[in-house]
């Protein structure tokens, strides 16, 4: 019986591994397809969905946390998405729920700290090794599972667009979060939307709560549950248009909401260096 039950756990994580690394390598992928994808930036400005959200008496929550480096968060998407953000969390109002914006536009800086964020970065790094059995890996391994999970240069970060969002959602009184297999920033063979890792319930969640999504143009990134974007390189590429993206990576002005496209935006934003040293660094930390 011992026998049996170490080696069904053995054939499960062989399974979770197997899953991860074909989800991973499928990320990356998408990534270079964005990457590629064509961009005319229509200039809009952000708005601050904080301040839409009080006029229009729609009950959001926005994250308490700081981002990295202690920054502010920028609760920002384009003008041309609020009317459908609103509408997004006035259903989940309707429907007993409460949408929390855990992550909206972000700018080059934040986007370039998001990856070597004490919380992240470690965790990136432990699952490439589990990926490869403990072993140190490879920078090429750590890079592309980085640019999988946190884009690596603004033009695939469409967080550095304004046209995402990343969201939890609560039961509307305030006890709980939905269930949807793992909170926020999960980095695991959970995080992809259809994973077969969840439970039926949480499964069931992330489908609703990306319908509720989808029926205000809102769509997912494949491989991270809680990421929802609109009118940028992700969503044409995902729609199959072959449109160019209307919001590109830009830079804000945020006392203004005015915006200015970023040159040179597939410029890594982390050199292979940094990466390098966070690796050396957390193998010594065993
Ligand atoms: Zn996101």
């Amino acid at each position: 019986m011992e026998k049996d039950g170490t080696d069904a756990r053995h054939s499960e994580e062989q399974e979770r591994r197997a899953y991860w690394t074909e989800q991973m390598d499928g990320a990356y992928e998408f990534m270079l397809a964005v990457q590629a994808h064509p961009c005319a930036e229509c200039g809009e400005p952000l708005v601050s969905l904080p301040e839409a959200a009080r006029a229009a008496g729609v009950k959001v929550r926005f994250s308490p946390l700081p981002h990295v480096r202690g920054l502010p968060r920028l609760f920002f998407l384009r003008k041309g998405l609020v009317e459908d953000f609103l509408a997004a969390a006035e259903d989940m109002n309707r429907r007993g729920w409460v949408m929390r914006v855990e992550d909206g536009y972000r700018t080059r800086e934040m986007q370039k700290y998001n990856a070597l964020r004490p919380e992240v970065f470690p965790m990136v790094l432990a699952k490439a090794r589990w990926e490869l059995g403990g072993a140190e890996p490879p920078l090429d391994l750590v890079r592309r599972r980085l640019a999988a999970l946190i884009a690596m240069n603004p033009r695939v970060g469409t967080h550095c667009s304004g046209s995402a969002i990343d969201i939890s959602v609560l039961a509307r009184d305030g006890s709980a979060e939905v269930d949807r297999g793992a909170p926020y920033l999960e980095v695991s063979e959970k995080t992809p939307m259809a994973s077969p890792f969840v439970s039926e319930q949480a499964a069931g969640n992330r489908a609703e709560i990306t319908a509720l999504m989808a029926s205000h143009g809102f769509r997912t990134y494949p491989y991270e549950f809680w990421h929802y974007n609109k009118g940028d390189a992700y969503d044409e590429h995902l729609a199959g248009t072959g449109a160019p993206a209307r919001y590109g990576p830009v830079d804000l002005d945020p006392a203004t909401g005015a915006v200015r496209a970023i040159e040179n935006a597939t410029e890594p934003l982390n050199s292979e260096e940094e990466i390098g040293a966070l690796i050396r660094q957390g193998m010594r930390q065993e």
